[in-house]
């Protein structure tokens, strides 16, 4: 029959690899809440309505990668391209504004994105995301940075910069756009098809486009930071000055834009060399009109987000124990495995991680496939143990064998800690 594959662009995350990914997404919890974040869990579908307005309908994931269809009810539904949109959602439907003064929330889950998959990017890749409402503050951009440093520096992952930039508020935007127009216009010709385009709807896109040629042209630009107003420049300023004191260092990148709408003021990228063209490992930005344009009061935020697979691949997951059961059961004969099956259920009762090989065969075999799953131990029932009353226990390690009466054996396990913990 015809085989049938998974989705292009969309991947299986194996089990070798899915250890790595619980213990980076277990260092970032411990991160954020010793931060003082708290955990939200948005759902994976939303009104596609949501993203339009909040990501913008001029950005490459509304104009051409968002997943969307159509609901039996004819409401057109999205699969999330990104977390932010729905956290703000739910920041304003669950009236968190109402109890506390300010709310730190993290995410961590699966994202949609129509794009061509290469190195770096799926179609369905993962995000570890964090946002915060309620401060304009700019020590809070500052402490954002040094959260996503000081996480990455628990996985011990080195080499990455930070990039930061300003983009302005909407008071000083459209002065910046009016000049980016003025400059680009007598270049129209030099862009690309898209940027031609995003030339007339959102022209800051530009500085955002990946084609070389673009890319060049954007560097002769105009900068934001020659347009900000003065709020703008002060909250800047203060951003570098905060940074300065937690001791992370971080470059200035004037054409740092974002390819998202709802962006104002700060945005940053940590980018590595080590992650070829796709070479940002996490991104994000403030966005202090965005919960007002949603239909939420204003507040002030900003937030984060983190490539899982991208982070995957700067990390070095030696250091990741794996985690084989501890105990294999060797049974050799139908009686041999209905002991064995009752001795198994016994040991994982008390959460002794063990398995059996249902699939018997001889003791070689059976001894060389407890050796692959490098378990602690193997105990081993055959006719012979069963008429002596006895299991024989042998010790992967030491290589050494010893017979335990059968009635002790659970008791014995059981006092052995490293048997234990899972
Ligand atoms: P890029 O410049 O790589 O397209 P982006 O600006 O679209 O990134 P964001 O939307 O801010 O990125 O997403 C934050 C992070 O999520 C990125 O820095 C990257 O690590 C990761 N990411 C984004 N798109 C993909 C994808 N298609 N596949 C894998 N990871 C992705
Ligand atoms: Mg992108």
């Amino acid at each position: 029959m015809r085989q049938i594959q998974a989705i292009k662009g969309i991947r299986d995350v194996l089990p070798e690899e899915s250890v790595v990914w619980q213990h980076i997404n277990q260092k970032a919890r411990e991160t954020f809440h010793t931060f003082g974040y708290q955990e939200i869990i948005i759902p994976i579908i939303e009104v596609a309505e949501l993203f339009l307005r909040s990501i913008g309908e001029t950005t490459d994931i509304v104009e051409k990668e968002m997943y969307v269809f159509e609901d039996r009810d004819g409401k057109k539904i999205a699969l999330r391209p990104e977390g932010t949109a729905s956290v703000v959602r739910s920041y304003i439907e669950n009236n968190f504004s109402r109890t506390s003064t300010f709310s730190k929330l993290y995410y961590i889950g699966p994202m949609f994105r129509r794009e061509r998959p290469q190195a770096g990017r799926y179609r369905q890749f993962y995000q570890i995301g964090a946002e915060v409402f309620g401060f304009d503050h700019p020590m809070i951009d500052a402490e954002m940075l040094f959260m996503i440093d000081q996480f990455f520096h628990t996985l011990n992952i080195t080499g990455y910069e930070l990039q930061i930039n300003s983009i302005g508020c909407p008071l000083c935007r459209p002065g910046f756009k009016e000049a980016l127009k003025s400059f680009f216009i007598g270049r129209l010709a030099e862009l690309c098809e898209n940027c031609r385009r995003r030339f007339e709807f959102n022209p800051m896109r530009i500085l955002d486009c990946k084609s070389t040629h673009c890319h060049a042209l954007a560097d002769e630009a105009p900068k934001t930071l020659d347009y900000l107003c003065d709020d703008c420049l002060t909250h800047f300023n203060k951003v570098q000055d905060s940074l300065k004191s937690t001791g992370i260092q971080y470059i200035i990148k004037p054409r740092l834009v974002r390819g998202l709408d709802y962006y104002t003021r700060t945005t940053f990228e940590f980018v590595s060399g080590s992650l070829g063209a796709q070479n940002a490992v996490a991104a994000g930005g403030r966005y202090d009109t965005l919960v007002e344009e949603i239909g939420g009061p204003p507040t002030p935020a900003l937030g984060f987000s983190i490539g899982m697979e991208r982070l995957y691949s700067l990390f070095d997951s030696i250091s990741v124990q794996k985690k084989p059961p501890k105990i294999f059961i060797v049974a050799l004969g139908e009686k041999g495995q209905e002991k064995a099956f009752s001795l198994l259920n016994q040991l994982l009762r008390e959460g002794i991680p063990s398995i059996m090989d249902y699939s018997g065969g001889s003791l070689k075999s059976q001894m060389r496939r407890a050796d692959k799953l490098e378990v602690s131990s193997v105990l081993i029932i055959g006719e012979d143990e069963i008429n002596k009353g006895i299991v024989t226990l042998r010790d992967m390690t030491t290589k050494t064998q010893t017979e335990i009466p059968l009635s002790e054996v659970i008791e014995r396990l059981k006092n052995i800690k490293s048997f234990k913990s899972c």
